[in-house]
C-alpha cells in the first residue's frame, strides 16, 4: 500500500507539501512556502514534520514559492537527493529562489539592527543564498509528456498545466508488488482564457486525484469583459493624467499583462503612456518566457510575430525596464502617464509598496489588481476597501480607484475545474480537494456533488492509503 500524507495547503492556498511513502521509496511532492499572515510566515521556521533522511526524491509541479519555497530550507537541513521539475521550471526556480533569499537576508538584517538596539538576540534568515545555490545544484529538469523514473518503483510524467511557464500536472505511477497505482496531482491549473500559455492538458485516469481549488467557489469574469475594463481604465488614466499601478507576480501574470498591453499598443490604444516593468525578477522572467515560446499557444505566438515584432519587448515598444533602485526611485517623481508593473503581487513587500505610497493618496491614480489576494495580505485589504494603507510607519489615504480584474486569473475557475475533473469520468479516482480557502473547497465540493462526484477535504497531517 502507498501512503500519502497531507503536510500543507490543506487549510489555505500556500505551503503545499505531500509525502508519498511506499514500501520501496519516500518522495516529497512539493515543498511550498507558507505565505500570508504573520503567523503563517512564522510557521515556515518550524521543523519539517517528516524524516528528511528518508526522502529519496522531491518532485515539484511549478516554480511558484507556495509550491517550492521551502526547498532551500530542506536542503539546508540535510536533504541532498534529486529534485525533479520541468526544464522551464528549473530556470524560473533559480530566479525566484535567489530573489527570495535576497529578501529574507535583507529583512533579517533590518530586524537584527532593531534587535541589537534593544539588546535582544539576533535572528537567522529562513535560508541564505548559499542554501539556494546548494538546492539549485540538486535540480533536474525533465521533459513534458514522458514517463521518467524518480525513485524505486515510482515514475513521474509531467503534463502541461497552463498556469505559468513550465507548470505541470504531475502524474505519479507507483508500482508495488507488481501492481501499478496512479496518483495525479493537478498542481495549479491554468485559466484556459489566459494569454500566452496553452490550456491545461486532459488527463483521464487516476486512482487518487488531488485537485487544487483556489477558485473553487467562483467563475472568472469573461476575458472579453476584463479586457474591455482594462482598456477603459487605461483610457481614463490617459485622459485624467493619473498613474496606473499593477501589483503583479513577476512570473506569469506580468508577461500576460505585457502581452495585453502590447495588443492595445498594436491597436493604437496606448499612445500617451509609458509602461515601466519595475522588477529585476520580472525582467529576468520575461527573458525566460521569450526563450520558451515553443510552449505558448499558437494563436498568441502568431500575434507576437506579426509585423516586425518577435518578442514581448518589441510587441510593446513603450515598455521600459527599471532594474536598479535608482531607476525605481525615479518613478516616484512621475505624477502622470506611467503604467507601473511591480511586485509583490499581494503587496506584501517589494517595490510596489513604494509606488503605492506615492500614488494611493492621489484621486486620479488607479490600482489594478490582476491576481488572487490571499487573506491577511495588504492586497486583500485594498480589494476589501481599506481606507488607509500603512507603509514604513506612514499612513497613506486610499484615494486612488482600486479595480479588481478577475478575468486575468492564472487559475482555473470553478467551471473549468469541474470540466477538468469530468475527464476522469471512466476511472473515477478518489478525489481530494486541496489548495483552497475553506469556503472555496466547500463550494467546489457542493458543485461536484451535484455532478455526481464525491470529494474529501483532508486535514493537515491526515494520511490516506491506496
Ligand atoms: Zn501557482
Amino acid at each position: 500500500m502507498a501512503k500519502l500524507t497531507f503536510y500543507g495547503a490543506t487549510e489555505g492556498v500556500t505551503g503545499s507539501a505531500y509525502l508519498l511513502e511506499t514500501n520501496q521509496a519516500t518522495i516529497l511532492l512539493e515543498c511550498g512556502l507558507l505565505q500570508g499572515s504573520r503567523e503563517e510566515v512564522k510557521a515556515n521556521e518550524e521543523p519539517f514534520p517528516f524524516n528528511i533522511g528518508k526522502l529519496d526524491a522531491v518532485v515539484l509541479s511549478h516554480a511558484h514559492l507556495d509550491h517550492t519555497g521551502r526547498l532551500p530550507k530542506l536542503v539546508a537541513e540535510g536533504y541532498n537527493g534529486p529534485v525533479y521539475m520541468t526544464n522551464p521550471t528549473s530556470e524560473l526556480l533559480e530566479i525566484m529562489h535567489k530573489d527570495a533569499a535576497f529578501l529574507l537576508q535583507r529583512d533579517a538584517e533590518w530586524e537584527n539592527k532593531r534587535l541589537r538596539r534593544a539588546g535582544k538576540k539576533e535572528i537567522e534568515p529562513l535560508y541564505t543564498i548559499e542554501d539556494v545555490e546548494a538546492a539549485l545544484a540538486l535540480c533536474e529538469g525533465l521533459a513534458y509528456g514522458r514517463r521518467q523514473r524518480v525513485a524505486e518503483g515510482i515514475e513521474v510524467c509531467y503534463r502541461d498545466a497552463g498556469h505559468i511557464l513550465g507548470s505541470a500536472i504531475v502524474e505519479l505511477f507507483i508500482t508495488e508488488a507488481g501492481t501499478e497505482k496512479k496518483l495525479v496531482f493537478s498542481g495549479d491549473l491554468g485559466n484556459s482564457c489566459a494569454a500566452l500559455l496553452r490550456d491545461p492538458e486532459v488527463v483521464e485516469t487516476a486512482d487518487v486525484l488531488l485537485l487544487e481549488s483556489t477558485y473553487g467557489d467562483r467563475d472568472h469574469r469573461p476575458m472579453d469583459e476584463t479586457l474591455e475594463e482594462f482598456e477603459a481604465i487605461i483610457a481614463e488614466a490617459s485622459k485624467n493624467g493619473g498613474n496606473i499601478l499593477i501589483p503583479s507576480f513577476a512570473v506569469g501574470r506580468t508577461q500576460e499583462v505585457i502581452f495585453h498591453l502590447g495588443q492595445l499598443y498594436q491597436q493604437g490604444k496606448l499612445r500617451h503612456q509609458v509602461v515601466y516593468l519595475d522588477s529585476p525578477m520580472a525582467i529576468a522572467t520575461t527573458e525566460v518566457y521569450h526563450r520558451y515560446q515553443n510552449v505558448f499557444n499558437s494563436e498568441d505566438v502568431a500575434a507576437l510575430h506579426k509585423g516586425k515584432s518577435s518578442s514581448l519587448h518589441t510587441f510593446l515598444p513603450v515598455l521600459r525596464y527599471s532594474r536598479s533602485t535608482e531607476e525605481s526611485m525615479a518613478l516616484n517623481m512621475i505624477a502622470e502617464g506611467a503604467i507601473i508593473i511591480a511586485g509583490s503581487g499581494m503587496c506584501t513587500g517589494g517595490r510596489i509598496r513604494h509606488h503605492l505610497k506615492h500614488n494611493l493618496w492621489r484621486r486620479n491614480a488607479h490600482v489594478i489588481i490582476v491576481g488572487f489576494q490571499a487573506r491577511g495580505t495588504p492586497g486583500r485589504a485594498l480589494v476589501d476597501g481599506a481606507k488607509t494603507f500603512r507603509i514604513a510607519g506612514d499612513e497613506i489615504a486610499v484615494n486612488a480607484t482600486i479595480h479588481t480584474l478577475g478575468g486575468f486569473s492564472a487559475h482555473a475557475s470553478q467551471s473549468q475545474l469541474i470540466a477538468w475533473v469530468k475527464n476522469f469520468s471512466k476511472s473515477r479516482p478518489r478525489l481530494f480537494l486541496i489548495h483552497g480557502e475553506p469556503e472555496a473547497k466547500d463550494a467546489l465540493r457542493g458543485r461536484l456533488s451535484e455532478e455526481g462526484w464525491s470529494a474529501d477535504i483532508p486535514h493537515l497531517g491526515e494520511s490516506i492509503t491506496f
